[in-house]
């Protein structure tokens, strides 16, 4: 039989135009932005994969939803209609909203460490790191060492290693452990999965120590898409089941709605433990507001609530994660050096391959992304030296085995055509890729340097 296309799931009701630039609009843009993709202005951006964090398309559902939003201060119905969502969707007994994720991370991380425990986690993301090192714990390392090689194709690179968390309560015991921090379609990874039955081990191992599983799980359902398509036994299970499943192995979550939940701002704190709970009830009033609300207005919790219900759609998430998997196919057709295998929200190109007539110091990552912008207006993000920032005691850079480009996909956003765009650009910049000059710093902020840092152009220099 032929395969047959499968196109969105959905139509465009409202649009917003893109505006197409010259190459002498972006060569003063970018230059204006210090060669930064982060210090662009997106009036004169074309594609924008910068981030696929809060830039979500909502559906009409979720519009006309929002119509309904309960502004009381305390008791709003949109509260108690978000809650019966979350019990569907992800289960667990107790929901605490907040403006984003890091802010339920902030209440976890408050509550849960005390000063001197460990939280082991697979890898890490920025924001979770900082409020568990803010609240005097220290992270552990525990993701398959498979994750750090960029050309290894194995398929669940956000595997725990268990050896490894054994290898640590052997050493400190489990009561200086605080929770397992469990993300699945490890960002910093790559967006890579972990499988059921790793979860599974992992649980199994915890509860011998008494030790709970709180799960980072902004991406899970891009995670449980995976285990649909890639692991024994869930070949045609609902994606909404193998989330619940994956849910039940964990005490509770942290959530940035901005990503699975298809808002462009919210997050949650959910748990089935009465205690912390009620704790983080008590907290979130100090920073967030009443916790029938946490920071977000009534619409925003109808539009949550909705977009819950809509990211286990079975079609709407293959649709969400085959486009990342169209755009990474185009290029590696055509040889684009990049990470292996295409994670869940984002292609990595590897700017150490794609430049490698630049040292580490010309910012080869920083230079790809201010190259890609010039040639055709597709705005992305630097993962390499920049973002790594400096070694504060030897004044060095932190110099990262990966440089690497992270072309992100909103959700619903853009059609596979803005995707062969982009793909024609990437292609093109490969194939002259010994005329791209490196970059110089000349403006460093002291902190998260990738934000504001300046640069400048170098010359062509004779070897
Ligand atoms: C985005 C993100 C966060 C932080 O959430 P915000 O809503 O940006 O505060 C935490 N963890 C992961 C895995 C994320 O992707």
């Amino acid at each position: 039989m032929r395969t047959r296309t499968v196109a969105e799931p959905y139509k465009i009701k409202m649009v917003e135009p893109l505006r197409m630039t010259t190459r002498e609009e972006r060569e003063r843009a970018i230059r204006e932005a210090g060669f930064n993709t982060f210090l662009l202005r997106s009036e004169d951006v074309y594609i924008d994969l910068l981030t696929d964090s809060g830039t979500t398309a909502m559906s009409d559902a979720q519009w006309s939803a929002m119509m309904r939003g309960d502004e009381a201060y305390a008791g709003a119905r949109s509260f108690y209609r978000l809650e019966a969502a979350q019990k569907e969707i992800y289960g667990f007994k107790h929901m605490i909203p907040t403006h984003q994720g890091r802010a339920a991370e902030h209440l976890t991380s408050q509550i849960r460490i005390k000063p001197g425990q460990y939280v082991p986690m697979n890898m890490y993301f920025t924001t979770t790191r900082a409020h568990v090192e803010r609240a005097g714990g220290i992270f552990y390392d525990c993701i398959v060492d498979e994750a750090k090689d960029p050309w290894s194709d194995f398929p669940w690179k956000g595997n725990v290693d268990v050896a490894k968390l054994q290898k640590l309560v052997d050493q400190v015991g489990p009561e200086s452990i605080a929770y397992l921090s469990i993300s699945p379609c490890v960002n910093m990874a790559g967006g890579q999965p972990f499988s059921m039955a790793n979860l599974r081990e992992v649980a199994a191992w915890a509860d011998r120590y008494g030790l709970p599983i709180i799960f980072d799980a902004t991406r899970a359902v891009e995670n449980a898409y995976f285990i649909q398509q890639r692991e024994e036994g869930y070949a045609g299970v609902p994606v909404a089941r193998i989330l619940r499943e994956m849910m039940r192995l964990g005490e509770g979550c942290t959530v940035s709605s901005k990503k699975d939940n298809l808002v462009n701002i919210g997050g949650f704190l959910a748990t089935n433990n009465d205690a912390f709970a009620l704790k983080a009830k008590e907290l979130v009033v100090v920073f967030e507001g009443m916790p029938t609300y946490g920071g977000l207005a009534g619409r925003d919790l109808e539009a949550l609530a909705q977009g819950m219900r809509e990211m286990v759609e079975d079609a709407y998430i293959a649709s969400r994660v085959e486009q990342v998997a169209y755009l990474g196919r185009r290029l590696s057709e055509a040889g684009v050096p990049m990470v292996r295998p295409v994670g869940g929200h984002a292609v990595f190109l590897d700017a150490k391959r794609f430049l490698p007539h630049l040292a580490q110091d010309q910012f080869p990552a920083q230079t790809l992304a201010a190259a890609l912008y010039l040639d055709s207006g597709v705005r992305a993000m630097e993962r390499g030296i920049v973002s790594a920032g400096r070694n504060h005691k030897t004044g060095d850079h932190h110099r990262p085995e990966l440089e690497l480009v992270r072309l992100t996909i909103p959700r619903r956003v853009y059609t596979n055509l803005h995707m062969d765009v982009v793909a024609e650009s990437c292609i093109e910049l490969f194939e002259h890729r010994e005329t791209i000059k490196g970059l110089r710093m000349v403006y460093e902020p002291e902190s998260l340097r990738f934000f504001q840092a300046r640069f400048e152009e170098l010359e062509a220099v004779a070897c």
